[in-house]
């Protein structure tokens, strides 16, 4: 999959549009689906995710096979009003000096308008379903010219009760058309659709994006919640030359802490969905020329910028899950270019970044909280820094005669120091930062009891079961302990971290009717009648053939109960 928008058979006009816009290099989808529409005739379904890019990728064909008639052309369904004026917004912006009329048409606008739109002005109509069966009852369109016709968002048209609209909508339309069907998900419904209506068709689902942390230094640093902008703030200043991302989880919070960092006189930017695309556009622009250094952004905003000289990425709060914590920290082909990715955590927090470490394979160190004796000693000797260049390259002559009329009546200390707090307040000053809470919560790791639906009827023994989960989860077999093997099921213990990998892991495997794993739940009375039919690995001189299990004694990590056996009081059963 190529990685510029040069090779993607795009015209000049179009990459100098894309260059505009800030465009860098394609997403995943436009890589696969722009030469897909250029260079062939072929109807396409798409499962892809809302923010990844495909207005463009559907937009930026359209704008290069289609000449502006206005007579419609194409047809771009959406399931709602918002998601129509984004669209027509992004394909207008997309297309330079073309002037194809791309029109959004939803409830609320009077028909009127609606009309004169129609009839002057629509190369590319981007609407929602029932507005158009208003205007095909009405006769006022015609849709049996159609080139393409593009249904976005499929399912959420589907759950919001446009199935049948969509249905009626087909028949209308010509059969020499070109269809595109874009769905996250694809209900039966959908496909049915697909289906009756679009003959031959290519199905594609784009394989995730390979992602990796592993070139950043990562590390955390402890915070009591209403500490965290102290703690932010101390970790830019500590880093002069800080030129980062600052994630927050939702819009709010990022409008919290920006106002807050204003009231500090950092110059930031507030980067979330509710931003216009044309002042996103300028944002990310002055961010890629480092007018702004801090940015302060939500996941989905911050998806597409990739930014090379970047020397942070800040987890102001944790992502939900790891997938977006490597969305947030790593990239892919950043050949040599590193940053360092550092979360504030909370003091609940310690369980969810050992979880994640785990999960990206990664070993997300501790990092203390610049101390403020540090953070201004860090400060000042930029300052001396900046101060000697200057002294170096002695393009300072027009001040001289005024530093000596003021070395006439005062001491030169004296008057660097006001001159000091005149220029920077004060910024180099102990006082301009608060006192921080030390936390230091160590993770005791606890034991979790775990129920695997697979058993020795499905031809598991110990060692079979250990391998196949550390396997599928990364979790070492090693750090499995105390595993008993039943006919149709078995149980295993680990540390609640590894549990919670092992349960996610396995959550994501969507053909099981109900989850592999899940936490054994506790129950004496049958665990009592069963007793515990358990080898040790240790005394049954390992996982042999004959063993219904293995345990680990208690030269594990942790004091696993399965050292003692016959001392157990928890018993589970599922
Ligand atoms: P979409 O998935 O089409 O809703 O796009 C989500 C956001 O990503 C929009 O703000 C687009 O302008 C932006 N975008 C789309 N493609 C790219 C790209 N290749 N580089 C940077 N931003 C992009």
């Amino acid at each position: 999959m190529t990685n510029i928008f040069k090779d993607l058979w795009l015209t000049d006009k179009t990459l100098s549009a894309l260059e505009k816009k800030w465009f860098e290099k394609p997403s995943p989808i436009q890589s696969e689906i722009i030469p897909l529409l250029l260079l062939n005739k072929k109807n396409i379904i798409w499962q892809a995710e809302t923010w990844t890019g495909k207005t463009a990728a559907f937009g930026l064909p359209l704008i290069e096979r289609l000449t502006p008639s206005k007579t419609i052309q194409a047809l771009i369904l959406v399931p709602t009003r918002e998601l129509a004026v984004q669209v027509a917004e992004e394909i207008n912006s997309l297309q330079s000096q073309k002037w194809l009329g791309v029109v959004p048409i939803y409830w609320g606008q009077s028909y009127t308008i609606q009309n004169n739109l129609l009839r002057r002005w629509a190369d590319i109509l981007v609407w929602t379903p029932g507005r158009v069966m208003d205007h095909m009852k009405k006769g006022t369109i015609k849709l049996d010219k159609i080139s393409y016709f593009i249904l976005d968002e499929a399912d959420e048209m589907l759950n919001m009760g446009f199935i049948e609209d969509i249905k009626t909508i087909f028949t209308q339309t010509n059969k020499d058309k070109r269809v595109l069907l874009f769905s996250a998900t694809m209900p039966r419904e959908i496909l049915s659709v697909v289906k009756k209506y679009m003959w031959e068709y290519d199905h594609i689902s784009i394989k995730k994006e390979q992602m990796t942390t592993t070139q950043t230094e990562q590390t955390y640093v402890q915070v009591n919640d209403r500490d965290r902008v102290e703690a932010l703030c101390r970790i830019m200043d500590h880093q002069p030359d800080f030129y980062g991302i600052v994630f927050c989880k939702t819009k709010a919070d990022v409008d919290f802490l920006s106002a807050k960092l204003e009231d500090r006189w950092y110059f930031v930017q507030a980067l979330h969905g509710d931003i216009k695309q044309k002042q996103r556009e300028t944002i990310l622009k002055w961010f890629k020329q480092q007018k702004i250094k801090i940015l302060i952004a939500t996941d989905v905003a911050a998806r597409w910028i990739d930014v090379n000289d970047m020397t942070h990425v800040v987890n102001y709060w944790l992502p939900q899950d790891s997938e977006k914590y490597i969305h947030r920290v790593g990239r892919t082909g950043r050949a040599g270019k590193t940053w360092k990715a550092i979360s504030i955590i909370g003091p609940n927090d310690l369980k969810k970044i050992l979880y994640i470490g785990k999960i990206t394979k990664t070993d997300i160190k501790k990092m203390e909280i610049p101390e403020i004796e540090n953070v201004i000693e860090n400060k000042q000797n930029k300052l001396m820094t900046n101060i000697k260049w200057v002294i170096e390259k002695g393009s300072f002559s027009k001040y001289l005669s005024f530093a000596n009329k003021l070395l006439e009546d005062n001491k030169a200390e004296e008057i660097i120091a006001a001159m000091l707090k005149m220029s920077y307040q004060n910024e180099l000053d102990e006082d301009n930062y608060r006192p921080i809470q030390k936390l230091n919560i160590v993770w005791n790791s606890g034991k979790v009891r775990l129920f695997v639906a697979l058993g020795k009827i499905a031809w598991y023994s110990a060692k079979t079961l250990v391998d196949y989960i550390e396997k599928e989860t990364g979790v070492r077999s090693r750090f499995i302990d105390d595993v008993y093997i039943l006919n149709d099921f078995s149980f295993i213990t680990v540390s609640d971290v590894d549990a919670e990998v092992i349960i996610r892991s396995f959550s994501k495997n969507k053909s099981w009717w109900r989850s592999l794993v899940s936490k054994a739940k506790e129950n004496k009375s049958a665990w009592d009648s069963r007793g515990p039919r358990r080898f040790d690995r240790k005394s049954s001189g390992g996982y042999g053939k004959s063993s219904s299990g293995y345990g680990k004694s208690s030269s594990g990590y942790g004091k696993s109960s399965s050292s003692k056996p016959q001392n157990r009081t928890k018993k589970w059963y599922y």
